[in-house]
C-alpha cells in the first residue's frame, strides 16, 4: 500500500514512510491510495475473532510489505496487553443503551487505543532504520499523558509534551509528570495550550531543527492513529450482529478533531455495514455546522465541560474533504488555501447532501450533557463521562446506536459530581497519582527556550 498527500505534493510513500512523516511534506494529510474491500463472508467469520486478532486483519492491508503478518499480530499482543478488559473494547448494553467502551487503556481515554499502538510501531520502525525519534507535540490533557504512556521507557525515542501550567485538571497533569523514564519530558510552559500549539508549530516549521533532531508528531495527523481506531468499528459490528452482514449499525461519536469519526468513514469506505455515522460536538460546532449548511469556518473556541472536544479547527477534516472533492487534491489545495485566507469555505448544496447521505449532525450545550450524565444514571446507575453524553444526547432519537465511550467517568470527576451528585470511582491506572513523585520543566511559553532546552537533553543522546 502506498500513501498520497491530499495536496498532490508528495510521490507516493510506503506505510513506514507515512508514519515517520506525520504532516505530509507539502503541509496536507496522508492516505492510502485505495481502501481494502472486505466482502461479506470475511466480515462474518471476523466477527468470530478476538479483539487482537481482528486488529491484525483490518490493519494487515494498509501496512503492505512494510510488516509482515507475524510481526503486526506481535505488535498487536503487546499493544493491548495493558488494557484491563479481556475484550480491550467491549459493547455494554445499558438498559437499552449501546455504549462502546474505549476507555479500558491505562491512561483512561480512548486515546490509548491508538497511541499504544503507534509506540510500539515507532520502536519497530526505528529498530530497523538505526534512527532516533524526538517527538514533540502540546497538549491541553488526554493526548498528552496516553502519547507519553505509550512511548515511555524507549531507547530510540525521547517525548516533549508542553501543558499549559496549572490549565490542566489535577489527574491529568499527575499521570503526565509521575511518568519518572529518562526519555519523557514533561514541560508546563506559562502561557496557554494555543501558546503551546504555536511553539510546536514553529518548532515543526524549522526545518533544519526538523531534521536535526528527527522531531515527530503524535497527534491524530499521524495515519497509524486512524488506522488504529478503525479497528474497534468492525469489533464492535461483530459482536453485536454475530456477523449477519443483512444488519447495519448507526455509530454516535463525541468529535473534536475528526479523527475517530474518520476512523468510521474509513470502515465505512472498506465494506462494514454501517446506517449512519452521528457526528456529535459540544457548543464548539464548526463541524456540525458544515453538515447542516455546507459552510466550513471558525468560531471563538468556547471551554466547555467536554474539553478534549474544545477545537474549532479540526485537522483531520482535510482528510474526509478530499474524498467530498472527488478525490481532486488540486481542489483540496485550493479550498485549504481559501480558509486560510478567508477564514471560510462553503462546498454546494448538492455536495452537502452528499455529506447527508452518511452523516448525522448535533452540537450539544453544556445543560444538556449535565442532563444526559443525571438521565443515564438515573434510569440505569451508569456513569457517562461528559465527552461520551455529548454523544449519547445526539443519539436520541436513534435507538440501538453504537454510542462510543470516549473517557472513563472518573477523568472528569468534577463534571460528573456536578451531574449527579457523586464521584465516579477511579479506575486502577488512576489511583495513587497524587502520593507519587514528579518531574516537571517549567519554562517559558517562548520557542526559543523550548529550543534550547530541546537541544541541552538530545545533545547527550
Ligand atoms: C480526543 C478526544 C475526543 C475527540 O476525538 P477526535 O478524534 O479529536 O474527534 C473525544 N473525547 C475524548 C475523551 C478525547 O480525549
Amino acid at each position: 500500500m502506498r500513501y498520497i498527500s491530499t495536496r498532490g505534493g508528495v510521490e507516493p510513500v510506503s506505510f513506514s514512510e507515512a508514519v515517520m512523516m506525520g504532516l505530509a511534506t507539502d503541509g496536507g494529510l496522508l492516505l492510502p491510495e485505495s481502501f481494502p474491500q472486505v466482502d461479506g463472508l470475511t466480515l462474518s467469520r471476523w466477527a468470530g475473532l478476538s479483539f487482537q486478532e481482528l486488529a491484525t486483519e483490518v490493519i494487515l492491508p494498509f501496512v503492505g510489505e512494510d510488516i509482515s503478518r507475524d510481526e503486526l499480530a506481535d505488535l498487536v499482543e503487546r499493544s493491548y496487553v495493558s488494557f484491563t478488559h479481556p475484550e480491550v473494547t467491549p459493547v455494554v448494553d445499558v438498559k437499552g443503551l449501546r455504549i462502546l467502551e474505549l476507555f479500558h487503556g491505562p491512561t483512561a481515554a480512548f486515546k490509548d487505543v491508538a497511541l499504544q499502538f503507534l509506540g510500539n510501531l515507532f520502536e519497530l520502525l526505528l529498530e530497523r532504520s538505526g534512527g532516533r525519534l524526538s517527538i514533540l507535540g502540546a497538549t491541553s490533557g488526554d493526548t498528552g499523558s496516553a502519547a507519553i504512556c505509550g512511548v515511555q521507557g524507549q531507547e530510540l525515542i525521547d517525548i516533549f509534551i508542553l501543558h499549559p501550567k496549572g490549565r490542566v485538571s489535577p489527574i491529568q497533569e499527575r499521570q503526565m509528570t509521575t511518568v519518572l523514564d529518562n526519555n519523557v519530558h514533561n514541560i508546563a510552559i506559562t502561557g496557554t495550550f494555543d501558546d503551546g500549539q504555536q511553539i510546536v508549530k514553529l518548532l515543526f516549521n524549522d526545518l533544519e531543527f526538523k531534521q536535526n533532531y528527527s522531531l515527530g508528531a503524535v497527534n491524530s495527523i499521524n495515519w497509524a492513529r486512524i488506522l488504529a481506531q478503525v479497528v474497534y468499528y468492525f469489533y464492535a459490528w461483530g459482536r453485536i450482529t454475530g456477523g449477519d452482514v443483512s444488519k447495519k449499525l448507526t455509530f454516535s461519536i463525541p468529535t473534536g478533531n475528526f479523527g475517530d469519526i474518520f476512523a468510521g468513514y474509513v470502515a465505512v469506505r472498506m465494506g462494514l455495514p454501517v446506517e449512519r455515522l452521528i457526528l456529535a460536538t459540544n457548543r464548539n460546532d464548526i463541524l456540525s455546522r458544515f453538515i447542516k449548511s455546507g459552510v466550513y469556518s471558525a468560531g471563538e473556541v468556547h471551554p466547555t465541560i467536554s474539553p478534549s472536544m474544545d477545537i474549532q479547527i479540526s485537522s483531520n477534516f482535510e482528510r474526509y474533504l478530499y474524498y467530498l472533492m472527488g478525490e481532486d487534491p488540486q481542489k483540496v489545495k485550493a479550498l485549504m488555501a481559501q480558509m486560510v485566507a478567508e477564514g471560510r469555505i462553503e462546498v454546494s448544496e448538492e455536495k452537502r447532501k452528499e455529506v447527508e447521505t452518511l452523516f448525522l449532525a448535533a452540537a450539544i450545550s453544556e445543560e444538556q450533557i449535565v442532563e444526559q450524565i443525571r438521565v443515564t444514571y438515573e434510569a440505569s446507575g451508569y456513569v457517562l463521562d461528559p465527552h461520551t453524553a455529548v454523544g449519547v444526547y445526539a443519539a436520541r432519537d436513534f435507538p440501538d446506536t453504537v454510542c462510543l465511550a470516549t473517557a472513563h467517568p472518573a477523568k472528569f470527576g468534577d463534571a460528573v459530581k456536578e451531574a449527579i451528585g457523586v464521584e465516579a470511582d477511579l479506575p486502577p491506572s488512576l489511583q495513587g497519582l497524587m502520593d507519587k513523585e514528579t518531574r516537571c520543566e517549567t519554562l517559558a511559553a517562548d520557542g526559543e527556550a523550548i529550543r534550547e532546552y530541546m537541544k541541552s537533553i538530545l545533545a547527550n543522546r
